[in-house]
Order: C-alpha cells, then sequence, then structure tokens
C-alpha cells in the first residue's frame, strides 16, 4: 500500500485546512525495478525509515531507491 499525503488550502469547506490521505494503486509491474547493484530487475521490498516514510529496497542487495 502506498499512500501520498496532499495538503488542502483552506476554505469553507475546511477552515482550517486538512491533510487528505489518498490510497495511490500501484501496477504489479512497477513491482520489478532496475537495481544497480544486481544490475538488472529485482523485486522491491517496501519499509519504514526513522521519519516513517516508505522507502523501497532491493530485496537481493538491499539497494534502496
Ligand atoms: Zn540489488
Amino acid at each position: 500500500m502506498n499512500f501520498v499525503s496532499k495538503t488542502v488550502r483552506k476554505s469553507q469547506d475546511l477552515p482550517k485546512g486538512d491533510i487528505i490521505r489518498k490510497e495511490a494503486s500501484i501496477p504489479l509491474s512497477n513491482l520489478m525495478l532496475y537495481c544497480p547493484g544486481c544490475k538488472r530487475g529485482v523485486k522491491i521490498a517496501r519499509e519504514r525509515n526513522e521519519q516513517g516514510q516508505g522507502v523501497r529496497k532491493c530485496r537481493k542487495c538491499g539497494h534502496k531507491f
């Protein structure tokens, strides 16, 4: 699952503004990425870093994208 955060401007509906989290669908083909470490397309592992942001990482060598 991947989330994108979008800051919404203040409006009559949302006087204080708000942050909307929306689920973004990811095509399965995007799970294969070229890894410079492995020099080929690899499967990607997802994990969160210290800031809580999702990062993509090579399953084989651990290269971070
Ligand atoms: Zn790799």
